[in-house]
């Protein structure tokens, strides 16, 4: 078979170059969509062209083949890495998902990403390989040929080649694409991104400039405390607090019967990003990156941290995440900056509760009449098994009502051991943010006022619609997050916080329970406000009911 293919290579030298061709569409349009196949195969074709080049000198040669093949594999590359963000992230290489993602890890990170995400890329590394293999075969036997002369109707054919090749090179937004020009262009946003970050000082400085000259006001009494709990990838649908059938949530429950109406848990709370970084830009600055919203007449109300302190409030940010775009774009606001974990990346396995310590430290500093601690989890983030101590695996029998769904759902094993990990991670950090909460009511300033506040970033996929374990852009899961507020001494008013709520618009809700004031503030997307309206966001998931 090898012989005779080699023979028929040899025979009709056009062959092989059609099959690398062929080769070359099949990657393009692994990776490329519509008319940007047929034209990454026009900027590939000078490789294509050189090989049917009459070539007589060895040493030539073996530049040639030196040349050829490290052209073709670099479109081969580009089109299966493509291809590969693609299927798993719904993203393109230079969106901000995928450039604050790069920007964001380090190579340890992410080569314990990777590791830990083999079973959803070595297929793809195998067929790359084989493909690569397949190339170089190609490249070799046809750069061996003897040169032969063209035929008249093959040299137009090949003059003709020759001009689509020069115009594709020629035109910029095509050239843009050209896998040498596009990589580096790649690597030097990401390091721009990177930089941004790194010398964030400036802006900040504008934010609590901005927020002093907004005219915000404290309200409320002369002492308060407000602990915002804000964690990271837990999915409300993994909580028995929202109806889950393992019981992962009995602390909160249990808090939520004593509390009665001071304490409201959200039903429909969604997060409008599937990533951390996307989310807490959102989250802290009303819905979108500190600047003002394009078409509005209003100014930007700015960072929720800075008009806080602006107001009055002396601001703690006390982490267990080591991470530098949250630490420089949000915690670096705070007064007081507290980062308890050091270890990046998803292999940290510092628990949350460590940081209960220092919560107690600062809810008992009397410094400060008004206080708003946050208090950023890493809650449920994967690696899972880091998540929870070891000891703590409630529900490693499985053959309960959730196995036999999944099981029911053809899940595989490795997806319901996942749930079962994920599982438990719900089950500690119930006990976590519930003692966040208890050890607040323990520290209610005298004749003052406290509240508390408890959400997700984002949700997370555990085989809830698709054989996936992870962040998921690409389904409801994703999106799915849990939402609780408490305040004292005024109770919530019946029925209040039961239309949907939106992640990117807690600086409003959390204005309220830190009860201050500016001019333009928007009580229509204040969740407690009588006058909230709800306005559905733009998910990359279809149609969504958010009732749900
Ligand atoms: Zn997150």
């Amino acid at each position: 078979m090898r012989v005779w293919f080699a023979e028929l290579l040899r025979r009709r030298p056009s062959v092989g170059i059609a099959a690398l061709a062929a080769l070359l569409l099949l990657s393009a349009s692994l990776g490329h969509e519509g008319l940007r196949v047929p034209q990454m195969l026009l900027l590939a074709l000078p490789g294509l062209i050189w090989l049917r080049w009459p070539v007589r000198s060895p040493p030539w040669r073996r530049l040639r083949l030196f040349g050829v093949a490290m052209l073709l594999g670099i479109f081969l590359l580009d089109g299966f890495l493509r291809a590969y963000l693609r299927q798993r992230y719904a993203a393109v290489p230079d969106s901000t998902l995928v450039l604050t993602a790069a920007a964001n890890t380090s190579p340890r990170e992410a080569l314990e990403y990777l590791m830990a995400q083999g079973a959803q890329w070595w297929p793809g590394l195998l067929a790359l390989l084989l493909a690569l293999g397949l190339l170089l075969g190609l490249v070799r036997v046809a750069s061996q040929q003897p040169p032969r002369p063209l035929g008249t109707g093959s040299r137009w054919l090949w003059l003709g080649l020759l001009l689509l090749c020069c115009v594709a090179h020629a035109s910029k937004p095509w050239r843009r694409h050209h896998p040498v020009a596009f990589w580096p262009h790649w690597a030097v946003s990401v390091e721009t991104l990177r930089m941004n970050w790194s010398d964030q000082s400036r802006q900040r400085e504008l934010l609590l400039e901005q927020a002093r000259a907004s005219g915000v006001r404290a309200l409320g009494a002369e002492s308060s405390t407000v602990v915002l709990v804000l964690t990271d990838s837990v999915n409300r649908d993994n909580m028995s607090l929202y109806g889950y059938q393992r019981e992962t949530t009995l602390q909160l429950q249990a808090l939520s019967r004593e509390e009665g109406a001071r304490l409201l848990v959200l039903p429909h709370a969604w997060s409008v990003q599937a990533t951390t970084v996307a989310a807490l830009d959102g989250l802290f600055s009303f819905g979108g990156s500190m600047a003002a919203q394009p078409g509005s007449a209003a100014p930007a109300p700015g960072h929720i941290l800075a008009l806080a302190r602006a107001a009055g409030y002396r601001v703690w940010w006390m982490s267990n995440h080591d991470d530098l775009a949250i630490e420089q774009q949000h915690a670096q606001l705070a007064d007081t900056v507290e980062m308890i974990n050091r270890e990046p990346g998803r292999s940290s396995s510092m628990l949350d509760g460590e940081l209960l310590d220092s919560l107690e430290e600062a809810l008992a500093d009397r410094a400060a009449p008004r206080k708003l601690i946050v208090l950023h989890l890493l809650g449920a983030h994967p690696h899972y098994r880091l998540r929870a101590p070891e000891a703590l695996r409630p529900f490693e029998q499985g053959g309960d009502a959730v196995e036999r769904e999944m099981q029911g759902q053809q899940r595989p094993v490795w997806l319901r051991e996942q749930r079962q990990d994920y599982d438990a991670v719900i089950h500690y950090h119930d006990g976590v943010v519930a003692e966040t909460l208890r050890k607040l009511k323990r520290h209610v300033p005298a004749g003052g006022e406290a509240a508390w506040m408890y959400l997700s970033d984002h949700g997370q996929e555990v085989g809830h619609s698709i054989d996936h374990a992870g962040h998921s852009p690409g389904t409801e899961a994703g999106y799915r997050i849990p939402a609780m507020l408490w305040r004292t001494p005024q109770a919530f008013a019946p029925g209040s916080g039961q239309q949907p709520f939106r992640a990117d618009w807690t600086g409003w809700t959390l204005a309220e329970l830190l009860r201050i004031e500016w001019p333009g503030m928007e009580p229509a997307r204040n969740v407690l406000d009588p006058r909230y309206r709800w306005e559905a966001p733009q998910l990359p998931i279809g149609e969504v009911d958010f009732a749900r």
